[in-house]
């Protein structure tokens, strides 16, 4: 997606603090903390909101969670909120879908 600033950070067009990287997502720090720790998890797949999921994103969508998981237990973070903002009404500001996830000290 051209205009996406997700799919910028992906290239590395814009800087970001990655926290985790590989082949299918992105997770990096989110640039106004709402918490201690206040991170971004992305598919780099370009999917606008979960309004746009269907079960051809199953294995994909899985595998953010269970590697964003994987990472706060690594983080010894063991308490935290994932939160999925969708559609304006829902608060979504990035129209490429994410998984904030917030952990206070
Ligand atoms: P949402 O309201 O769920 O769409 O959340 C978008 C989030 O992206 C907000 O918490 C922003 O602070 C965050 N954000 C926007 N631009 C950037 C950026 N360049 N780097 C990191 N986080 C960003
Ligand atoms: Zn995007």
């Amino acid at each position: 997606m051209n205009n996406c600033i997700f799919c910028k950070i992906i290239k590395k067009e814009i800087p970001a603090k990655v926290v985790f990287e590989d082949e299918e997502i992105l997770v990096f720090h989110d640039i106004h903390p709402k918490a201690d720790i206040h991170w971004l998890a992305i598919p780099k797949l370009h999917i606008d909101s979960m309004l746009q999921i269907n079960y051809s994103h199953e294995k994909l969508m899985g595998s953010v969670l269970v590697k964003l998981n994987k990472l706060a237990v690594e983080y010894n973070i063991e308490d935290y909120k994932l939160l999925v903002n969708t559609g304006l009404k829902g608060g979504q500001e990035v129209f490429h879908i994410h998984f904030h996830l917030l952990a206070n000290n």
